[in-house]
């Protein structure tokens, strides 16, 4: 008879609580699928043309769009998202070229910055050392990746970014820490990581994909030793889209 009590006094408060919990109902969202955006993204590049991205002057960019692929070579430069965005989930697939004869930051070296300044690295690190803050889904110089989840080159690869800009004071301090989360490949690498900027001026900017060729004369290491400048690359880029945060 106890038990049949407790029983009843059990179900008693669960309907209670659940009563007391009720609340608006979130938004439906068709979270899309392999290649295709959820139904509240804003899609940055669906394959189709790379309308939305201009060089960093303003002017068409320079990757070139074929079979679905967004392809961005040295020499393009970087190029940017006509939308800004303050805090966001961001999605991206890319595709890197086999450079044997390349090493380290040399070897596909791209990039995704943040608001155009917190770059998350775009590196082939399969089987491919560098400094740690340097590899693929490290912020750049800041955080490294707690673990190597890279494909080989030739094969997709994706970043799913979950960004909490840095709140700046009118002073140019940093009134609140930005924040990082992002996973390589479905793997979690980046966890909730501060992100602070040197002089905080803005919570708002673009996305920026980066043409590592724009570093000329920086010294890239080859299988051969070390020479000036960077390689011709060509890193393919395909299904992006962000979805704002807190707006
Ligand atoms: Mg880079």
């Amino acid at each position: 008879m106890a038990v049949l009590q407790f029983g009843i006094f059990v179900l008693a408060a669960g309907i209670a609580c659940a009563q007391s919990s009720e609340g608006p109902q979130p938004p439906v969202v068709d979270p899309g699928g392999p290649g295709k955006a959820p139904s509240d993204a804003i899609v940055l590049f669906d394959g189709r043309d790379n309308s939305a991205w201009t060089t960093m002057d303003g002017q068409p960019s320079k990757c070139t769009v074929a079979n679905g692929v967004m392809s961005c070579r040295t020499g393009a430069g970087d190029t940017r998202t006509k939308e800004t965005f303050r805090d966001a989930q961001i999605h991206l697939e890319f595709n890197l070229p086999y450079e044997p004869h390349m090493r380290g930051q040399g070897r596909a070296n791209s990039g995704v910055l943040l608001h155009g300044r917190y770059e998350i690295q775009i590196l082939d690190s399969y089987k491919n050392e560098t400094y740690a803050t340097g590899a693929c889904g490290a912020l750049y110089g800041q955080s490294a990746p707690l673990v190597n989840a890279s494909r080989p080159p030739g094969e997709w690869q994706t970043f799913d970014i979950i960004f909490h800009a840095p709140r700046c004071a009118p002073d140019g301090t940093v009134e609140t820490p930005g924040s990082l989360t992002l996973l390589h490949n479905g793997v979690l690498i980046q966890d909730h990581v501060p992100v602070r900027p040197r002089k905080c001026t803005t919570s708002e900017g673009p996305l920026v994909l980066q043409d590592h060729g724009r570093y000329v004369g920086r010294k890239i290491a080859t299988a051969k030793g070390v020479t000036e400048g960077a390689p011709d690359t060509t890193v393919q880029f395909r299904n992006i889209w962000m979805r704002r945060l807190n707006q």
